[in-house]
C-alpha cells in the first residue's frame, strides 16, 4: 500500500540547519520575520493536512478517474474536491502569493516544500493549485491593473482556478505553428477561436470559475514565436460585480483516455469567438507566458520529488515486512520463518539508491527556491541580477533532472515490492504512471536540455556555468583541510573540475558544429544536476558533522551514511556522462536517417 508520512524533519534540515534560511531571509526586505520557528510550524501544519486529508483520496481518485458530462461538465473523482477546500481553507494556496492580492507573501522557498507534499500525497490534485499559482504569476507580472484586480484576487484564495492553454495538435514543442486565432474587437476585448488540446484542468468542478491564459495570433501578427500573444479568457465572464456571470464559449468538448494523472482532467478545449483580454504587448504573448513557464517547470521537478518520496516510504514499509530469504551474513529474524527483504544487498541498493536522489532533490529545491526568492527581494540589484542569472540556468535542470529521477524512483521502489508491485492493488503503479508525464509535460526533458545548453549555456559563452562553478569552488577551498569533510569534499571537487573541463570542449566543438549542443544536451544536464547535488550532499554533511556528536536519533548518522553512498555510488556516473559527450554528434548522427 501507499505510505505517505510528511518528511517534515527532513524539510526543517535543509532549510533550517543546511540552507540557514532564517539568515538569508533576513537579508531579504518583506521576509526578515521568516524565522526558523515559523519555517517549522508551517511545514508541521501543512504536512498534517496533507498525510490526513488529502493522501487518503489519492488511490481511490486513480481508480475512479474524470467524468466529463453531455453538458461539457467534468466532474473530479469522490473527494477531490472536499480535500481541495480544506487546503484552500487552510489557507495552503496562497502561501507566496502577494499580499496585495489576499496571499501570505512568504517566501518561494517554502512554496516549494508545499508543493511537495502536496504532490506527494495526491498529484493529480496538487496539478490544479499549481497551474493556478503559476496563472497568478503570469497574470501580476504582465497583465493591466484592471485585469489584476478583477482576477488576482480570487484566483489567489483558490475561489477561481487557472490554466495554461499553448499545446494544439500540430503545435508542441514548436507553439510558433499555433494557428488559434484571436482579432480585436472595437471594446477592447478579442474574439478568440480555436481548438487547444492536453489542457489540464481546462474544466472541473472544484472551483466557481477557470481562467484560461491562451497563446493565439492576431490578424496582423509576424510568422513564428515572435507573433504569438497571450490572453485572458474565462470560462464565466465576469460582472460588474465582481463575481462569475455569463457563460463563455470556452468549453471542454472532450478529456482524454491516459497512462496516470487520472484524476487530472487532461483536456480539448475549443474556443469558439470566446471573449478574451490581452495580456502583455501584442505579438510578446509567449515571453509573458515564460513567466508562468518558468514557474510550472520548478513545479514539476518538485512533482518527480513529491512522487519519489511517496515511492521511497511505501517500499521501506513493504521491505520491513515482507518476509523472504536469509541474509547472507547470516539470519537476522530466526524466529521468523525468513528475514525482511530490507536484509538483502540489493533491496538496500534500491532503498539507498531513491533515498540518496530524494534527500539531494530537496536540497536542490531548496537552494534554487532561496535564489529566486533572492533574485526578486535582494537590495543589491548585482545579487539580484546574479541569482535571476542562477535561477533561469538550474530551471532546466531542476524540471528535468527531478522528474527524471522521480520516474527512476518509482520504477525502482516499484521493483522493492517484486510482483506485488505490477499488481493495482499497492499503488505502485500508479506512483509509475503518476511520474511519467513529468518528464514529458512543460516541455519534454530533452527540451529542457536543449535549453540548457542552447540558450543558458552557449548563449551566454558559459558565464553563468562559469560563475556558479566559482562559488561552488570558493565552497570547496574556504574547507581545504577540514579532514572529517575530506572524503565530501574530494569526490565533489573531482565532478566539478571534469564538468568544466568538458564544458570548455563542448563550447569550442559546438562553435564550429551546432548539432554538438543537441547531441552533448541530454547527459550535460544530467552531469550538471549530479555536480550540483555533489555541492549540495557535502553542505548536508558538513551540517550533519556538527551536529552528529550529540545525535540521539540518528538522524545524522543517517545523513552521513546517504553522503557517502552518493558520493561513492551515484556521483561516479559523472565519468561516463563525460566519456559520452566526448563521443560527439559523429556517434550519433551517423546513421543515415533511412536506415531507420
Ligand atoms: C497529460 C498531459 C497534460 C498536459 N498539460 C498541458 C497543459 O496544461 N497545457 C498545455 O498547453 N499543454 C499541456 N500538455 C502538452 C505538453 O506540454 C506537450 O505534450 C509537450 O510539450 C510535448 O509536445 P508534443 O506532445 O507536441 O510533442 P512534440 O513536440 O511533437 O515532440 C515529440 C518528440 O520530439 C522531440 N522534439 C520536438 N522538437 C524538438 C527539438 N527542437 N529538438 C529536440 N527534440 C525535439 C520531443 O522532445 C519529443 O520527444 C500536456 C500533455 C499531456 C500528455
Amino acid at each position: 500500500m501507499q505510505t505517505y508520512s510528511a518528511p517534515v524533519r527532513d524539510m526543517q534540515f535543509v532549510l533550517n540547519e543546511v540552507l540557514r534560511v532564517e539568515e538569508r531571509f533576513a537579508e531579504l526586505p518583506g521576509f526578515d520575520e521568516v524565522s526558523a520557528d515559523l519555517v517549522d510550524g508551517v511545514l508541521e501544519q501543512a504536512g498534517r493536512l496533507f498525510e490526513e486529508v488529502v493522501h487518503p483520496t489519492n488511490m481511490p481518485g486513480h481508480e475512479e478517474g474524470c467524468e466529463r458530462r453531455a453538458d461539457g461538465t467534468v466532474r473530479l473523482p469522490d473527494g477531490f474536491c472536499e480535500a481541495y477546500r480544506a487546503v484552500r481553507d487552510a489557507g495552503w494556496l496562497g502561501v507566496s502569493a502577494s499580499p496585495e492580492y489576499g496571499g501570505q507573501g512568504l517566501p518561494e522557498t517554502l512554496n516549494f516544500f508545499i508543493d511537495e507534499m502536496f504532490t506527494s500525497a495526491n498529484m493529480s490534485l496538487s496539478l490544479l493549485p499549481g497551474l493556478t499559482h503559476g496563472a497568478c504569476t503570469a497574470i501580476e507580472a504582465h497583465a493591466t491593473e484592471e485585469l489584476r484586480a478583477k482576477y488576482l484576487p480570487n484566483m489567489v484564495s483558490g475561489r477561481w482556478s487557472g490554466t495554461m492553454c499553448l499545446t494544439e495538435s500540430h503545435a508542441g514543442t514548436d507553439l510558433g505553428m499555433i494557428r488559434t486565432r484571436a482579432v480585436p474587437r472595437a471594446d477592447g476585448s478579442y474574439a478568440i477561436t480555436g481548438t487547444k488540446i492536453f489542457i489540464t484542468c481546462g474544466e472541473h468542478d472544484a472551483t466557481e470559475n477557470i481562467v484560461h491564459l491562451v497563446l493565439a495570433k492576431l490578424p496582423d501578427a509576424p510568422p513564428g514565436v515572435k507573433g504569438i500573444s497571450l490572453l485572458l479568457v474565462p470560462k464565466y465572464l465576469v460582472g460588474a460585480d465582481g463575481e462569475p456571470g455569463e457563460r463563455n464559449a470556452a468549453t471542454c468538448v472532450s478529456i482524454e483516455t491516459k497512462m496516470g494523472i487520472e484524476g487530472a482532467p487532461t483536456c480539448v478545449m475549443s474556443f469558439e469567438d470566446a471573449t478574451g483580454w490581452l495580456v502583455g504587448e501584442p505579438h510578446r504573448g509567449l515571453a509573458c507566458m515564460f513567466t508562468m513557464m518558468n514557474h510550472e517547470r520548478l513545479a514539476v521537478g518538485i512533482q518527480g520529488l513529491g512522487i519519489a518520496e511517496k515511492a521511497y516510504q511505501s517500499a521501506v514499509a513493504y521491505a520491513r515486512e515482507r518476509l523472504q530469504g536469509r541474509s547472507l551474513s547470516g539470519p537476522k529474524r530466526p524466529d521468523l520463518p525468513a528475514d525482511p527483504i530490507l536484509v538483502h544487498p540489493d533491496v538496500r541498493r534500491m532503498l539507498q539508491t531513491a533515498r540518496a536522489w530524494n534527500e539531494g532533490a530537496r536540497a536542490f529545491a531548496g537552494w534554487v527556491g532561496l535564489e529566486i526568492d533572492r533574485s526578486a527581494r535582494h537590495p543589491d540589484p548585482k545579487v539580484r541580477r546574479k541569482a535571476a542569472g542562477r535561477v533561469a540556468f538550474l530551471t532546466p535542470v531542476v524540471k528535468a533532472l527531478l522528474s527524471d529521477l522521480g520516474y527512476e524512483n518509482a520504477t525502482r521502489c516499484q521493483q522493492v515490492f517484486g510482483g506485488a508491485g505490477y499488481i493495482a492493488e499497492t499503488g505502485m503503479e500508479q506512483l509509475v504512471r503518476d511520474a511519467r508525464i513529468a518528464q514529458i509535460y512543460e516541455g519534454t526533458n530533452g527540451v529542457q536540455a536543449n535549453d540548457l545548453v542552447g540558450r543558458k549555456l552557449f548563449g551566454n559563452g558559459g558565464e553563468t556555468l562559469r560563475e556558479l562553478a566559482a562559488d561552488l569552488r570558493a565552497f570547496i577551498e574556504e574547507r581545504e583541510g577540514d579532514e572529517a569533510l575530506a572524503e565530501f569534499l574530494g569526490p565533489f571537487a573531482a565532478a566539478l573540475e571534469r564538468l568544466q573541463v568538458v564544458t570548455g570542449w563542448l563550447l569550442e566543438r559546438a562553435a564550429e558544429n551546432r548539432e554538438e549542443l543537441g547531441a552533448a544536451a541530454v547527459d550535460y544536464l544530467r552531469f550538471t544536476g549530479l555536480v550540483c547535488l555533489a555541492y549540495l550532499w557535502a553542505a548536508m554533511a558538513e551540517a550533519a558533522l556538527e551536529r552528529a556528536p550529540s545525535d540521539n536519533s540518528g538522524f545524522y548518522r543517517a545523513k552521513l551514511a546517504t553522503a557517502r553512498y552518493f558520493m561513492g555510488r551515484l556521483l561516479p556516473e559523472t565519468a561516463a556522462l563525460d566519456a559520452a559527450i566526448r563521443s560527439g554528434a559523429d556517434t550519433l548522427m551517423a546513421l543515415e536517417a533511412d536506415a531507420y
